[in-house]
């Protein structure tokens, strides 16, 4: 969403998308008023139902079909489109657009100054270590947005036991107006937390195994679910991302080396969107042994960006050693301890990363 002289709008971006053909969204207009937005978007789906690739299920994406025409020649067939909508568009059902609304009203906030941090800090090192890095501020004063870790070291990431899945029920209807969302990083956010609560919800989530304080760092790994659930997977997923966690967590060093988005799919399905990964994991078979290949200076941020191969695969038995080169290595690269890996591999370039991975090859 996006504004131009006060008037709200968006800008749309079409042709983006991970699995086995990854590519970056292109913008296709740089605003568009929301009122317009319905026949829009239909333009879009229409042109795609023309120009589409049916003769090849892997090919059926709007990203292929932007990226085989280019998104001028899209550009020009979806606005041409658009203008014979809109026209036709009576605009959106105001009542139906109501009830929606409804369902995501905002609840009543009590906003009143809640304590700073700081005050909290007599509560215990490990509460200040878990605010530092789960919690994230809100728009209403005094409330607090917390991200549950479902990735405690050395579990699998992103899973909850039935009791664990109770207690943050019972948490969400107590300390977070009834709220609780999934996040696609395999964790659960508490998105409403008055601060003044934020040690009760603390002390209720470190009873239930539940208060790992790693959200953005190198054991917060997304993992698809590999060769041990999926029937597609090339290679495991899960012991990988089990073994980095608990090598980092060992080497007690994931605080210092700060922000640093992990990534790990089995196949070439991309499910745990490794392309966008400040490092990417993919599993593959090659001759009957997995292989895991690394990708460098993904993101999924704002300025997103796909990583680019680093070179040859490593073996199972390979990979946890060289990620643990590879950041060891990092934090001796980067300019200051506030420079995230990700600033500095784009700071430096590819050159230095890859020979803490390969450095036989030096
Ligand atoms: S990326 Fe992972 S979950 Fe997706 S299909 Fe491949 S192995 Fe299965």
């Amino acid at each position: 969403m996006t504004t131009l002289g006060g008037a709200a709008g968006f800008e749309v971006i079409v042709g983006g998308g991970l699995g086995r053909t990854p590519m970056i969204g292109k913008t296709l207009r740089e605003f568009l008023p929301a009122a317009d937005l319905l026949p829009y978007v239909e333009a879009i789906v229409s042109v795609y139902n023309l120009l589409g690739r049916r003769d090849n299920k892997y090919k059926a994406r709007i990203k292929i079909t932007v990226h085989e025409n280019g998104i001028e020649e899209i550009r020009a067939r979806v606005e041409a489109r658009y203008a014979r909508l809109k026209t036709l568009f009576k605009g959106a059902d105001q009542q139906l657009l109501q009830q929606i609304e409804a369902h995501f009203k905002a609840p009543e906030f009590i906003c009143e100054k809640a304590p700073e941090f700081d005050a909290f800090k007599e509560e215990s090192p490990g509460f200040c270590s878990w605010v530092d890095t789960n919690i994230t501020a809100h728009k209403a004063e005094g409330y607090a947005i917390v991200s549950i870790s479902l990735k405690k070291h050395g579990d699998t990431p992103g899973d909850a036991t039935a009791a664990q899945m109770r207690v943050m029920s019972e948490l969400a209807k107590k300390f977070s107006h009834d709220e609780l969302r999934i996040s696609h990083e395999q964790n659960v956010i508490l998105p409403h937390v008055h601060r003044s609560d934020l040690p009760t919800v603390y002390r209720a989530l470190r009873t239930a195994n539940l208060a790992t304080a790693n959200i953005g760092l190198i054991s917060d790994i997304i993992a698809c679910p590999g060769m041990d659930y999926c029937a597609l997977a090339t290679a495991r997923s899960i012991p990988i991302a089990q073994q980095i966690a608990t090598r980092f967590a060992k080497l007690e060093l994931e605080h210092d080396v700060g922000l640093l988005k992990l990534k790990i799919s089995g196949c070439i399905n991309a499910c745990g969107h490794h392309h966008v990964g400040h490092i990417g994991i993919l599993g593959l078979e090659r001759a009957g042994v997995e292989s895991y290949q690394i990708t460098l200076g993904g993101d999924a941020g704002a300025e997103a960006q796909l990583g680019t191969r680093a070179g040859p695969g490593f073996g199972a038995k390979d990979i946890v050693p060289a990620i643990e080169r590879l950041v060891l290595g990092y934090i001796e690269l980067r300019a200051d301890a506030d420079e995230t890996f990700l600033q500095s591999y784009q700071r430096l370039g590819a050159a230095p990363f890859k020979a803490l991975l390969y450095p036989k090859e030096k």
